[in-house]
């Protein structure tokens, strides 16, 4: 058994960490309080070939796997940079295509998707089906040669800033109940898909977004692989990357919280000369929620070697514990910095409060806890299904 990193993929961390210490904490919230994206730090990452890392060569990327990606995760939300669209272009759709994709879907979109210079996002969820991907209602219909896709999806992050988005549809001839996924890589500015952002209540430089599909006429090859037959594969090649890159981003987010934490209380002295962090009241929910990112981390790296060694079906028990633990553990590191730096913690020049909104939302999506809790209660402790 081997805990370390092979000596590559240390270099890649502390490649990362100085390009995520470049641009820090302030650049990101100066981005998403002044309503803009992280443009230089997401094309400077992708002139470095840290978006691509788990992309082929052949198609520009670094050939390296999740394990790779994961790294690139953590450090940029270890340098306060949590970059939620790494989660959806390059785990996802990345994903997605290279494993599913035709050739010709390959050659078209890995290389800007591994230099940056492209952005897929990923639509799944909608406002009726909810957490139950079963009841997708956007329908895919054969017109000709053509698809015509309608239907809602909610809360879809980048649509702004991507030129495509990645979307489960179902297909029409699925009357017997079925599920009979496809995904249709469609064009942001396809004639008939409008969006209208959210409003939400977190503090970042990426968008959520309501998508009304209405009639989108795509050419056939706009449909993931050479068939339908690749639609539920293809879906399924997409979930464990998401799972193990959010929930590196979170013990990333985590270990940047607790650094600017132990910083602060290791000298704010209020009581003569000791520091606050002497109090054990202070250190020990900051040491627990240390322990707690660490726990964290072993679990995503081993769901990450897992899944690149192709043992799907452990990487994927592996990814969603993974995905829970980093998501309970991050919300525990911010908030308990925030504590821990008094008033300090709700200003913005702290640093800590300003990621409340996102870990929060790190225990909702892209699989809520409850979601998790339900997969580990059935497929491990073989308990049956309540809903
Ligand atoms: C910031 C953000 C970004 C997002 N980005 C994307 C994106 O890019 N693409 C995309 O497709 N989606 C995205 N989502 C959507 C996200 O994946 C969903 O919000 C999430 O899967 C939960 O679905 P829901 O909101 O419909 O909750 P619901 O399904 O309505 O569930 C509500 C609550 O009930 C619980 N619940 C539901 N069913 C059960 C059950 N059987 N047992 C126990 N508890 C249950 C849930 O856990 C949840 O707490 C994003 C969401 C957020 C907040």
């Amino acid at each position: 058994m081997n805990f370390d990193l092979t000596p590559e993929q240390d270099q890649l961390r502390d490649a990362v960490r100085t390009l995520g210490r470049k641009y820090g904490h302030s650049y990101f919230v100066e981005k998403a309080k002044a309503g803009e994206h992280t443009t230089e730090l997401w094309h400077e990452a992708g002139r470095l070939g840290y978006l691509g890392v788990n992309i082929p060569t052949e198609y520009g990327g670094g050939g390296g796997g999740i394990t790779e990606l994961a790294i690139v995760c953590e450090e940029l939300a270890a340098a306060g940079c949590p970059l939620l669209l790494l989660v959806v272009s390059p785990a996802i759709a990345a994903t997605v295509i290279n494993k599913h994709g035709t050739d010709e879907q390959r050659k078209r979109h890995l290389p800007g998707l591994a230099d940056g210079s492209r952005k897929i996002v990923f639509a799944i969820t909608e406002p009726e089906a909810g957490s139950n991907f079963h009841r997708l209602g956007t329908v895919a219909r054969r017109d000709d040669d053509d698809w015509l896709l309608s239907g809602r999806k909610c809360y879809i992050s980048g649509v702004d800033e991507a030129q495509h988005v990645l979307v489960v549809a179902r297909t029409e001839d699925s009357a017997t109940g079925k599920l009979r996924p496809a995904l249709f890589i469609v064009p942001t500015d396809a004639p008939g898909l409008e969006c209208s952002k959210l409003d939400m209540e977190i503090l970042s430089p990426e968008n959520q977004f309501l998508l009304y599909l209405d009639d989108v006429r795509l050419p056939a090859d706009a449909l993931v692989g050479e068939s339908l037959d690749a639609g539920l594969p293809a879906l399924f090649s997409g979930l464990n990357p998401e799972r193990i890159t959010v929930a590196a981003m979170g013990a990333g987010t985590g270990r940047y919280a607790i650094e600017r934490a132990s910083g602060y209380t290791a000298t704010r002295k209020v009581w003569g000369g000791r520091s606050i962090g002497s109090h054990q009241g202070v250190a020990h929910p900051l040491a627990h929620a240390a322990v707690q990112v660490e726990l964290a981390r072993l679990m995503i790296y081993r769901a990450a070697s897992l899944y690149d060694a192709g043992r799907d079906l452990e990487a994927g028990v592996s990814g969603n514990m993974a995905k829970y633990a980093a998501g309970e553990a991050a919300a525990l590191a911010v908030d308990t910095a925030v504590q821990v730096l008094g008033g300090a913690g709700m200003t913005t020049e702290y640093g800590v409060a300003t990621l409340l909104g996102a870990v929060r939302a790190g225990r909702i999506a892209p699989v809520s806890r409850e979601m998790i809790l339900n997969f580990v209660a059935q497929h491990v402790l073989g308990q049956d299904k309540s809903y």
